[in-house]
């Protein structure tokens, strides 16, 4: 039996959330298109005599150790599909911001499950992992499958998009974090009264992905939850006024953020406006990466 079990899982952005009405149950229809990219966790799945998790990096501090964090969640969802005691160790190398759009919790889940999956020798069908995954959250299906994808229903139904190149990007990392359900309660209160119109894929977006053309993706890049974001962090509008003055294609809020993501020409522009950020005062930390990046990946 395996001892010790690593699994890779990307951080996201989205390049476009398209975001409908409030539907009766609360939550809302999407149109959200996901790109991987290279910010990663790293979830090592050990035997151990019960569930227990623990994890190390930057923001760890902030990461819940019990049964709430996705990481549990997805071990216990797993173990108990296969009738099998959750008796794991699950180590989460943390890398990505935590509470701030990227998906971060999302990645520990979908890496936690391939790593369990792994580990018990269970081999669950790629289907069956990915049921999982929808049950456990809107975004873990995309963590698992990484590339580009566009996700309807709440997010969760993926259809994986063609990506022609790479793309270059700078994350800022603000000073706090932003809820996702309070961002979704502001965006129902700034939306209020208004025909929200159903939320539609860009063609001209899903069209600049596929030629992975920069300039295109950058005219096509939009985030129906920004406004609810800025007016909940409304700092957020200097750290995107300079990147897009050190040059950026595009300066967006990464999913609810309040991590500000900036599209870069290459990588000689990218460094040019990770400097700028960094040296603005406006956010915590800057990260420069490459997308699409792949999905959850056993090392
Ligand atoms: P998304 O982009 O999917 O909306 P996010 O990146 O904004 O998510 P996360 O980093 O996933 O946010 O964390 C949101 C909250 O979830 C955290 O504040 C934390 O309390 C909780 N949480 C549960 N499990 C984890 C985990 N493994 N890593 C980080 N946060 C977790």
């Amino acid at each position: 039996m395996t001892a010790t079990v690593t699994v890779r899982v990307p951080a996201k952005v989205n390049v476009q959330l398209a975001v409908g009405a409030a539907r009766p149950d609360g939550f809302h229809d999407l149109a959200n298109v996901f790109l991987a990219v290279g910010l990663y966790d790293e979830v090592t799945a050990t035997p151990a005599d019960e569930l227990r998790i623990t994890c190390a990096g930057p923001d760890a501090a902030q990461v819940p150790l019990d049964r709430t964090n996705l990481a549990a969640r997805a071990a216990l969802a797993l173990a108990e599909r296969y009738g099998l005691a959750p008796d794991v160790h699950l180590h989460i190398a943390k890398d990505i911001p935590v509470a701030g759009g990227m998906a971060g919790g999302s990645a520990d889940a979908a890496g936690a499950l391939v790593a369990c999956d792994a580990l018990w020798g269970t081999n669950a069908p790629r289907d069956e992992l990915l049921a999982i995954c929808a049950e456990l959250g809107s975004d873990v299906p995309f963590s698992l499958v990484g590339g580009a994808a566009l996700g309807t229903g709440r997010g969760e139904r993926l259809r994986p998009l063609e990506v022609g190149g790479s793309f270059h990007w700078v994350f800022a990392v603000a000073d706090g974090g932003l809820s996702t359900p309070a961002v979704y309660g502001e965006f129902d209160r700034l939306t209020a009264g208004l025909a929200v119109p159903e939320p539609v894929a860009s063609q001209e977006l899903l069209d600049a992905l596929a030629k992975g053309d920069a300039t295109a993706l950058a005219a096509a890049v939009s985030n129906d939850l920004q406004p609810a974001a800025l007016s909940l962090f409304p700092a957020l509008s200097d750290t995107l006024a300079a990147g897009r003055s050190a040059g950026a294609l595009a300066a967006l809020v990464s999913g609810s953020g309040p991590t500000t993501a900036f599209l870069a020409r290459d990588a000689e522009s990218a460094g040019a406006v990770a400097e700028a950020l960094r040296t603005s005062g406006t956010c915590r930390a800057v990260r420069i990466t490459e997308g699409p990046a792949p999905g959850a990946t056993l090392r």
